[in-house]
């Protein structure tokens, strides 16, 4: 995603229809295309109290699930930044995406769209959508995408190739760097819905952190992650990560584009 330039990427993705299953809301969306928003679009849904729980929904094509340390990592960190009274929760579900190939950011998004079991947001649920595919995007140094409000997806092999020398990072541990990452993403990070009253994002990888402590670091998400690493994989959000996103919720950082 972030090899393009943003904006033109933010334009398709705010005007992209939604699929859906029913006839009737066919019809509908073709007159009314649904926002599916951007990365950061559903920011303050997690980060007020608007939505009082959260489901995380793990679609992931057989030989692809996440490594369980991720996805408790993953609620680990949302739950240190958003709060649901009624918790963070998980559903997995083995799924047959389509063969597309290699994947763009528009089947990651169709692909997400088609199989998600229910809207990102429902009455006072807040769905976050993590997508595992059998192949690779087509850019193959590319780990994970988040592609719009509600929908990361992580390709498995890449990540794999990720791993460095003697495993150091191994595979798990640069899939759980991944998984915040884009997680971080879809909370905004950096500057995707806001701008951040503190100057760390990256001068030349726009939504990232140019702190290479952050997992919101540029080279989380590439497969280069292991080179430019040295010793462990920073797995959470920095100090200036937190202030903006408390910036957020406290209503002291404007935030835009939320769906
Ligand atoms: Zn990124």
């Amino acid at each position: 995603m972030h090899s393009r330039p943003l904006i033109v990427l933010l334009s398709i993705l705010l005007f992209t229809p939604v699929l859906s299953g029913c006839i009737g809301d066919e019809i509908l969306d073709d007159v009314i295309p649904q926002l599916k928003g951007i990365p950061g679009g559903l920011t303050m849904a997690c980060l007020t109290d608007s939505h009082d729980k959260m489901v995380l929904e793990i679609d992931y094509e057989a030989g692809y699930k996440p490594e369980t340390s991720s996805t408790d990592l993953l609620k680990q960190r949302i739950s240190e930044v958003c709060s649901f009274s009624k918790g963070i929760s998980f559903e997995f579900t083995e799924t047959d995406f389509a063969d597309v190939g290699t994947w763009s950011a528009d089947d990651v998004r169709e692909q997400g769209w088609a199989n998600k079991q229910a809207d990102p947001t429902s009455g006072k649920t807040l769905r976050w959508q993590l997508i595992f595919p059998a192949e690779s995007n087509d850019d193959d140094n590319v780990l994970g995408v988040a592609v719009d409000a509600s929908t990361i997806a992580i390709f498995g092999e890449s990540v794999d190739d990720a791993a460095g020398f003697l495993n150091r990072p191994s595979a798990e541990e640069v899939e759980n760097s991944v998984i915040v990452h884009e997680a971080g993403h879809l909370l905004g990070l950096v500057n995707l819905v806001y701008t951040s009253p503190v100057d760390h994002e990256a001068s030349d990888k726009p939504g990232h952190s140019n702190n290479e402590d952050s997992v919101m670091y540029w080279a989380i998400e590439s497969v280069t992650v292991a080179n430019f690493i040295s010793g462990d994989l920073p797995n959470e959000f920095d100090q200036d990560d937190k202030d903006d996103l408390a910036g957020l919720a406290a209503g002291t950082i404007e935030v835009s584009n939320q769906i």
